[in-house]
């Protein structure tokens, strides 16, 4: 398994333009999970790092150096900062795969292009939105504008660490605001990395601050400073919970969270191609090892097609080798670290327990190599009652739960606390949109796995979200305030 000690990275945080050690002098060992071996030491932020960060965002917000300049201008150093992270691509997607346990080719591949993407298209919408004018009668003029919202904190995952926070970095920088970022303790290099290259761009000192830390060290600091007008949050239900806690008990700050999911790939009566689909609900199930917040996870199948669809999803293991996430025929990497490979031990046992059936799968593999690998599991027979029908497990796991009409497959597939994604699979075109229409989720897929492109909003339902949109235009409504100018004409 790889192990990257040699290699030099940047650890500390980013604050006003500068790398600083935190004040502490604390640090938090960062490690491989393919190995279990350290790869570097990180800078731990807490609440003074987080306060210095606020107060240079801030400085930068009022003095208007980012805030107030021509959308246009903004645009020209965002599209800058995208080239820089095309350029270094290749180192990117090292960090996160080492970090985050990532297969190579999935962060070479997808996370990487859709990261420059996502700050390509942001710089260029910006200059293109336009505000509104109220319909008055000849006696006054409603202005209806958009303003930046003015210092965002940025709470990301481990999961996608450089897309999730191009997600927030992209649209709120655009916007005009100020921000800190406070990337997951799991995986702070590749975002430390993004404040470096943003800052190259011409990304003013102050604009865009990253202080790694821990959840309750910087992560709660940010949520309850008073001088912090948003914050956006990517990660679980559990945790986003407490932002809202954090803002009740402080300024009252706006909150967007985007949560988990337990999200249904619902197989009708008449299916396309099975192997189509078989192939599909794999890789819903089993892109990023599980650990994806859309992941498929569950599987409800009309029995007609039932049986064989399990045959084929077994078969189709085959394309999902486990390995070194360095190795570019990867495609299910290590769980990122060693609780949450016993969390999802625990759930595959409970399913066990529970009286589910393992097709396939079930047990921890390549031991040897000190990571925290577990085979791709199907269970078969899985009621909604069972905790791995109920629960976001965030691993290589996925339930099976036959329906035998319409009605019962919606009512099993709503059946959930979550509602970020699900995916329909039938060859009736009025059965698409009506399904569609009565699934409770966010985005919703007709024959494939798809949380759609960067033009398009995401974000949940119920217990997945909260508060806005991430991608899309609607992005923008979680980064701007709107201000009414009216003017009385005489
Ligand atoms: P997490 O909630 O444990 O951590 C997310 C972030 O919050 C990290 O930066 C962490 O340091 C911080 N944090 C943790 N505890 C905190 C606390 N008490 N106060 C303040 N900050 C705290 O989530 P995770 O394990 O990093 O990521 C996995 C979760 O993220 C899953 O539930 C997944 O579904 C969700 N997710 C959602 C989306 C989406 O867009 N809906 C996308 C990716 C991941």
């Amino acid at each position: 398994m790889t192990n990257a000690t040699s290699t030099s990275f940047r650890t500390q945080a980013f604050i006003d333009g500068a790398f600083r050690d935190a004040q502490s002098g604390e640090t938090f060992v960062s490690e491989n999970p393919a190995s279990g071996r350290p790869i570097t030491s990180v800078a731990c932020g807490d609440t003074a790092d987080i306060d210095l960060a606020v107060k240079a965002a801030r400085r930068a917000f009022e003095d208007g150096r980012w805030s107030r300049r021509s959308p246009t201008s903004r645009k020209t150093i965002l599209l800058r900062f995208a080239d820089l992270i095309e350029a270094n691509s290749e180192e990117l997607a090292t960090l996160d795969a080492l970090e985050g346990g990532k297969p190579i080719t999935d962060c070479r591949d997808i996370d990487l292009p859709d990261t420059i993407k996502t700050v390509r298209w942001y710089a260029e919408a910006i200059d293109k939105v336009f505000d509104a004018v109220a319909p008055t009668g000849p006696d006054a003029l409603g202005l209806i504008i958009r303003e930046p919202i003015g210092v965002v904190g940025a709470v990301v995952p481990w999961n996608f660490p450089i897309l999730m926070a191009a997600w927030k970095i992209a649209p709120a920088l655009a916007s005009g605001n100020s921000m800190v970022v406070k990337p997951s303790r799991l995986t702070s290099l590749s975002a430390i990395r993004l404040a470096e290259l943003a800052s190259a761009a011409g990304v003013p000192d102050g604009v865009l601050n990253v202080v790694p830390g821990t959840g309750a060290g910087a992560g709660q600091a940010l949520g309850r400073h008073m001088d912090v007008d948003k914050v956006t949050f990517t990660g679980s239900t559990e945790v986003g919970r407490e932002f809202l806690h954090y803002a009740a008990e402080s300024n009252l700050k706006e909150v967007t969270l985007e949560l988990g999911g337990k999200s249904p790939s619902l197989v009708l009566a008449g299916p396309p191609d099975l192997a189509i689909v078989a192939e599909q609900v794999l890789f819903a199930a089993l892109v990023n090892q599980g650990e994806n917040c859309s992941s498929g996870s569950r599987l409800i199948v009309h029995r007609s097609v039932h049986e064989e669809l399990v045959e084929r999803l077994a078969a189709g293991l085959a394309e999902w080798p486990v390995g070194d996430p360095m190795d570019p025929a990867t495609r299910i990497g290590p769980m990122i670290e060693r609780p949450h490979l016993d969390k999802v031990m625990g759930y595959i046992a409970r399913g066990r327990a529970e009286g589910a059936r393992v097709v396939t799968g079930g047990e921890q593999v390549l031991e040897s190599s000190g990571g925290y690998f577990v085979a791709p599991t199907i269970f078969d027979g899985v009621t909604n009652s069972m905790s791995i029908a109920r629960d976001e497990i965030f691993g290589p796991v996925l339930s099976t739960i036959p329906f035998d009409d319409e009605a019962e497959g919606i009512r099993l597939a709503n059946e959930t606390s979550y509602g970020l994604a699900a995916s329909i699979y039938t060859t009736d075109l009025d059965a698409a949109f009506r399904v569609s229409r009565a699934l409770r989720a966010g985005v919703i897929g007709v024959n494939a796995y798809s949380e759609g492109d960067i033009t398009t909003p995401f974000g949940g339902y119920k217990q997945s979200g909260f508060g806005g949109r991430d991608k899309g235009l609607e992005a923008f409504d979680q980064y701007t305030e709107k201000k009414t100018i009216w003017v009385t004409l005489r």
